[in-house]
């Protein structure tokens, strides 16, 4: 389907043109006629599905065509789990709104003292859309200098992630300042109960749309190794010695071991960047840009990057712990084999995750390959996992305990 048939202004159509968007997406399609009608959504879509242009682009569209916008308010609220993905909806918006006079302002804090007060300026004068992370708003909101009694569009983005990150009392408390009136659309990648919860409190009546994709692209070859914890760093420096990958991201759970591994890869020669939570803003962006223009060929991170962040050519993913369930295993090995590129995914698994880990496999619907560890690495575990599916049928001899 193309843009014009939706009706879009002109000015828009040409913002859409010049980011190179020649046709709509599934989720465009079935989306933004909602959005245009003035119904609530209720979408479950993924990252790569484009469904930031599918609220951004109609929002957009009916902003600049109302006669009754005001200049002097926040016209509507995009809430957002991370700074990253706040940073990335405000650069799409800025090029899909470059021909408009839309104005904006990510406001997602980290950032120093300037920063607070340079949001609090535009916050104050208005703008017409605020992509924020839910804490800093808060922080703004207790002031009481954001207009937002003329708000029309609320959006929550990825309301799955905000709820497993601890964001329902602050989502709740942000929509206690809005006015009754006003059009909401929730966007998850999954539909667990609480989500649904979420929805009947704040949706009228929505449309529902579906587009899910929780199984990895067949093209990601995924592969398994079955070691005990401390053979994993060695297992992460052979693996990247293996084959001459040009973008790796390695994934760990916690930021101490982002920080530990990082530390271990340096020692041993490996040029590397990490990205955690305790990384000022600054130097995130700073390093994500790097590694996104390939300046930098080795990210380790938290799973901060494993959803919302849209990252091509990376050809090797490593999950140097288990994600903890199967959608951040799919959003994690789904940052490789983007468009036309293949990727690898190799997970690393120690005793304690191997339960974990069936029941990633239990979800997938299938196991993943266990690749023998080289002989080097001497006595391995053998993968025996309570519950789901044991997939080590292949190589059971690979325990040497007994
Ligand atoms: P998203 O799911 O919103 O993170 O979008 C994933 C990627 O698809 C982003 O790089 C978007 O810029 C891109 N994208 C979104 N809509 C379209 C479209 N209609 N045609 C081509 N690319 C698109």
């Amino acid at each position: 389907m193309n843009f014009k048939d939706f009706g879009f202004d002109e000015r828009l159509l040409e913002g859409i043109d010049a980011t190179g968007y020649e046709t709509a997406t599934a989720v465009q399609e079935q989306v933004i006629p909602y959005i245009l009608a003035g119904k609530d959504i209720i979408a479950s879509a993924q990252t790569g599905t484009g469904k930031t242009a599918a609220f951004l682009l109609p929002i957009i569209h009916k902003i600049i065509s109302s006669s009754n916008g005001h200049d002097d308010h926040i016209n509507a609220l995009i809430i957002v789990p991370t700074r990253e993905l706040a940073v990335q909806i405000a650069q799409n918006l800025e090029g899909l709104s470059y021909f408009t006079s839309i104005s904006s302002i990510a406001v997602y804090g980290g950032g120093d003292g300037a920063s607070f007060s340079q949001e609090k300026n535009a916050l104050s004068r208005g703008a017409d859309i605020v992509i924020c992370t839910p804490g800093r708003m808060i922080g703004h909101l207790a002031m009481g200098y954001v207009k937002l009694k003329h708000l029309q569009y609320l959006v929550l983005d990825e309301a799955d992630r905000m709820l497993d990150m601890g964001f329902n009392d602050d989502i709740m408390k942000i929509i206690s300042f809005l006015p009754p009136k006003r059009q909401n659309l929730l966007f998850s990648a999954t539909m667990p109960g609480k989500i649904r919860e979420l929805a009947r409190r704040i949706l009228h009546n929505p449309e529902e749309v579906n587009i899910s994709i929780s199984k990895p692209p067949e093209k990601i070859v995924q592969q398994a190794y079955v070691v005990f914890d401390a053979q994993k760093s060695a297992l992460v420096k052979h693996l990247l010695r293996s084959k001459d990958f040009k973008s790796v991201l390695i994934f760990c759970s916690k930021k101490n071991n982002v920080k530990d591994l990082s530390r271990d890869l340096k020692r041993s020669g490996f040029s590397i960047e990490e990205i955690h939570s305790d990384l000022e803003q600054a130097m995130r962006e700073q390093v994500l840009a790097a590694f996104i223009n390939h300046r930098v060929r080795i990210l380790v991170a938290t799973d901060i990057l494993s959803r919302g962040i849209d990252i091509d050519n990376i050809d090797l993913v490593i999950n140097y712990d288990v994600p903890n369930d199967g959608e951040d295993y799919v959003h994690r090995i789904g940052r490789t084999a983007r468009a036309e590129t293949d990727g690898t995914a190799y997970t690393l698994i120690n005793e304690k995750e191997q339960n974990k880990f069936a029941a990633i496999e239990e979800l997938l619907g299938k196991p993943v390959t266990k690749t023998p560890v080289p002989e080097q690495f001497g006595e391995t575990p053998a993968y025996q996992p309570r519950s789901g599916r044991s997939s080590n049928k292949r190589f059971p001899q690979k325990s040497r305990r007994n």
